[in-house]
């Protein structure tokens, strides 16, 4: 396949026993070579841990219960989840590169650009001499439109765009297979947000990285991604092609979701949003977690749980939902 990342069954909880916190439930997820891979829902639906916990990095009292997640090597799939700890160095380090919630704030104050990223060029390439590193740091400024004299400036000397970029760069120095980017630009005003998903957009043709990105602004994913997931309660709920979800969401959550944020191009929806709050995972509703929410919600919808089902003529090949409107049917189709 042309998989890179694939995360089966994955299970994420936040504590142990009966107080434990649910966040991801039985997620399935295909990122392929190249591509940008959207991840969508509200606060609190799971986009974080499900970053965290596939790259491992979740904070403690996050556990991962069960799953896999396969990542593509020229050798075979590596179960990142049964990875050694210098396994798992190495793939975060040089695999898998991740820009989390707030990182612009994370750079370092009191040094300025250059020694960061020539920081992180050395650790990554220990032979390197200084003037290469430089050269080098130069190069991925300019490569996420920063001028190269930025290099000397603090990172208070900076916009809070030009610190997500630099973010960027020092990402982009471990020449990644993957990049993760969780809500890299909700500080950031929404033409920032669109320049620099831009320019990632590019940087992935240009470099042949896969992207993932999360935010709960669907309509920035729609003008971005290649395909979209969307998240309810920790679980996905309807995984299609941007172009697809945008068209013709098939999870009334989606289209909740849709019509929650004006469309940057194509034609005006009317905002109405969804109406209710997200559930609460400790009390999660029975069958369909989205049932008190659904403005088309069924007497079996309070019932059975809607799985997220394979593709079938009437959904679509390419594309999976989890709603009781779209059963599966026996036969897989
Ligand atoms: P946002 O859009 O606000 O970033 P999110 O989709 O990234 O939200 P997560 O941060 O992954 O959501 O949180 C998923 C769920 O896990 C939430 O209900 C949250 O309350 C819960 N959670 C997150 N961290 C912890 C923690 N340390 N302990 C207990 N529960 C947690
Ligand atoms: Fe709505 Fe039922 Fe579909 Fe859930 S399964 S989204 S409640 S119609
Ligand atoms: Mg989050």
């Amino acid at each position: 396949t042309d998989a890179v990342l694939e995360v089966r069954g994955l299970d994420v909880d936040y504590g142990l026993g009966d107080d434990a916190v649910h966040a991801i439930r039985d997620v399935n997820l295909t990122l392929h070579r190249g591509e940008v891979l959207g991840l969508a829902g509200e606060s609190g639906s799971g986009k974080s841990t499900l970053a965290y916990g596939l790259t491992r990095l979740l904070p403690p009292p996050g556990v991962v219960r069960g799953g896999e997640v396969l990542f593509h090597t020229d050798d075979g799939p590596v179960d990142v989840l049964r990875m050694t700890e210098p396994e798992l160095r190495r793939f975060r380090w040089a695999e898998t590169a991740i820009v989390f919630q707030g990182a612009m704030n994370s750079l370092n104050p009191v040094q300025r650009v250059s020694t960061q990223l020539t920081d992180v060029i050395r650790a990554h390439d220990p032979g390197s001499t200084g003037a290469s590193r430089l050269a080098r740091a130069r190069e991925l400024l300019e490569l996420v439109g920063i001028a190269a004299d930025r290099l000397d400036s603090y990172p208070h000397q900076l916009s809070g765009g030009m610190r997500q970029r630099v973010m960027i760069g020092m990402a982009l120095a471990l020449e990644p297979k993957v990049v993760i980017m969780d809500e890299p630009t909700t500080a950031l005003d929404v033409v920032v947000q669109r320049q620099i998903l831009r320019q990632l957009v590019e940087l992935r043709e240009r470099l042949g990285f896969s992207v993932v990105f999360i935010t709960h602004d669907l309509s920035l994913l729609v003008e971005f991604s290649d395909r979209i997931a969307i998240m309810y309660g920790g679980r996905i709920v309807e995984e299609a092609s941007s172009a697809q979800l945008y068209r013709d969401p098939k999870h009334p959550y989606s289209h909740g979701l849709l019509n929650s944020f004006p469309a940057l191009r194509g034609p005006k929806r009317e905002l109405t949003g969804i109406p209710g709050s997200p559930p609460d995972l400790r009390a999660m509703p029975t069958g369909c977690s989205f049932h008190p929410r659904c403005p088309r919600a069924m007497e079996r919808c309070g019932v059975e749980v809607p799985v997220l089902g394979v593709p079938h003529d009437h959904v679509g090949p390419d594309r999976t939902v989890a709603c009781w409107l779209h059963p599966v049917h026996d036969d897989g189709f």
